[in-house]
């Protein structure tokens, strides 16, 4: 046959139309839904108005430094390694996961420490050592948070909780487990060393909530840690970020960056596409936002199009809590400092209320310092250190001008780490930026600059939470921060794996 034959062949041949998916955003959430969707059949298009992607997990580079912008304790490496298995692939070939031991020293204002690790025999001594008489109670709490790991995250983990009976199946479970407390309270109940109930009821702060009003539920992220490790992607997670990206290009899938959705296109009630600020449309069988949920439905879809989520009940949802975020590079190093250091202020529960309470910015904090070169040095030049260091802080309900608060507020965080932990710091300063609530508003389009979106207290969990399957318009999905089970990589990268519970395949729409 000629090959103009077989040509004509071709076209004589009938094409197989294939579905397009179109996901907003591309943070961990909407890269691993792309993932899923082009495992299952569809031709995917993700939608990113920033430059980058990678969302909240993007990464700054300035004078020789490497800042990865928020994320940097992975837990459950296997929710990433399962993308990279979907596409035929080994993570490892991709990206250099290594544990970090210890997962993070947490330091008390007056001084003390504790190494926080995943051996339980240094663990225990650990404990021993700070709060002699709490090592029976210690060993308690860590077999009731260990189940609420088996129920929280690994019977409702990947539930897709869009009916109400969804959830009343496993309230009694919650409720026996005591679901209906407070995190330090649950804490609290077999612990009696202040200092130590606070190392061991920290943890809803990783994800948006305060651990005197986050539902019990979420010490499972301290079992989870136990479970699998705390790790650190070398090169930075961006290493990660940019691992999805191949998975996804090498899948015959699209990202398209300065691309911001201003409508979700709906026709008799089905999600049929989208459309960019700049008024091109692009048509779509199914749509997954991963842009913030509050602003998926409030700002994308038509009042019209919503009876669930309208904007009065939008509105009603309490945002977490935000982030000041200082990445800063030094001339020299601190070995001594580890990969993770938690550095408490002289107050706790009333620093919470405050910031949660969204009042006025308080003079103490409460940080998080992180020091990625004591893992790999490549992330800044020769005999120099990279760090971030992030307070709690409120959303923009506070009462906080944040163009002239940020400079003080930064410097009073300088001089405490030169204090306590980075002695001869200002001397030593070489790069300096810094992120606040506004940026998370205006990066991320954040409903109050939150960093975690909604905040996960038990009324805004599972069920109550907005669902990945919307309730509101058909072929619309949610995942990320904003939906269920929540903020936080496993959160994340559990709200994709939902979609392949709740997403028809792809060759269910072409039958
Ligand atoms: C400073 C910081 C530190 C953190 N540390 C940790 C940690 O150590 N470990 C951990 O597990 N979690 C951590 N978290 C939480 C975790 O990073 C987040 O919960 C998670 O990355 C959010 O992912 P996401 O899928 O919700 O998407 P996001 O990261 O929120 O990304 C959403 C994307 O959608 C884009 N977008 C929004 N609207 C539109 C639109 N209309 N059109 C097009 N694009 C749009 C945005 O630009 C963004 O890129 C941290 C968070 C922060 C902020």
């Amino acid at each position: 046959m000629s090959g103009h034959d077989a040509s004509l062949h071709r076209a004589a041949r009938p094409v197989r139309r294939q579905p397009h998916a179109v996901v907003i955003g591309s943070g961990f959430g909407g890269l691993a839904a792309a993932i899923r969707l082009g495992a299952r059949g569809y031709r995917v298009t993700v939608l990113e108005r920033l430059e980058q992607s990678g969302g909240r997990a993007r990464v700054h580079r300035q004078d020789g430094f490497t800042f990865d912008a928020g994320p940097t304790i992975v837990t459950a490496p296997h929710l990433f390694a399962e993308l990279w298995a979907l596409c035929g692939r080994d993570m490892a070939a991709d990206v250099d996961l290594r544990p970090i031991d210890p997962f993070y020293r947490i330091r008390f204002h007056d001084g003390s420490t504790i190494d926080c690790s995943g051996d339980p025999a240094r663990m225990r001594a650990e404990v021993d050592r700070l709060a002699p008489g709490d090592g029976p109670g210690y060993e308690r709490f860590l077999a009731h948070a260990e189940a609420m790991f088996r129920v929280g995250f690994e019977k409702l983990g990947d539930v897709p909780f869009d009916r109400a009976a969804d959830m009343a199946r496993v309230l009694p479970e919650l409720v026996r487990l005591g679901g209906w407390r407070s995190v330090h309270a649950l804490v609290s109940s077999y612990i009696k060393d202040e200092r130590l109930r606070i190392a061991l009821g920290f943890h809803p702060l990783f994800i948006g909530g305060n651990p005197f009003t986050a539902t019990a539920v979420l010490v499972l992220v301290s079992a989870l840690e136990r479970r699998w490790g705390v790790h650190f992607a070398m090169g930075g997670t961006g290493r990660l970020v940019s691992g999805l990206v191949g998975l996804i290009e090498r899948q015959g899938g699209r990202i398209r960056h300065g691309a911001e959705v201003d409508r979700i296109l709906v026709e008799n009630g089905r999600a049929c596409g989208v459309r960019l600020a700049g008024g091109e449309t692009i048509p779509a069988d199914i749509v997954v936002s991963n842009a913030d949920a509050a602003a998926t439905y409030r700002q994308l879809l038509p009042a019209a199009a919503r009876r669930r989520w309208t904007d009065r009940k939008v509105g009603r949802m309490r945002q977490s809590m935000s982030l000041f975020v200082w990445y800063f590079g030094t001339d020299r190093t601190y070995p001594e400092v580890p990969h993770h250091t938690i550095l408490l202020g002289p107050r706790y529960r009333d620093l919470l209320a405050e910031i949660f309470g969204a009042r006025a910015l308080p003079a103490d904090f409460s940080l998080y310092l992180h020091r990625p070169t004591a893992t790999d040095p490549s992330l800044a030049p020769p005999g120099c250190d990279a760090f971030y260091v992030l307070a709690p802080v409120a959303n923009l309900d506070a009462p906080i001008d944040w163009t002239r608060a940020a400079e003080p507020y930064r410097q009073a965080i300088a001089a405490e780490l030169e204090r306590t932990v980075l002695p001869g710091l200002g001397a030593a300063l070489v790069t300096s930026r810094v992120t606040t609530p506004l940026d998370f508003a205006a990066d991320f389009l954040a409903e109050k600059g939150a960093a975690f979106g909604p905040e996960p207290v038990l009324t805004q969990c599972a069920w109550f939470r907005p669902h990945n399957r919307s309730e509101d318009v058909d072929g619309l999905y949610l995942v990320g921060a904003g939906t269920h089970p929540g903020a936080g990589l496993p959160g994340v990268l559990s709200s994709a794996r939902i979609l392949d519970r709740v997403v028809p395949h792809a060759d269910a729409l072409v039958r």
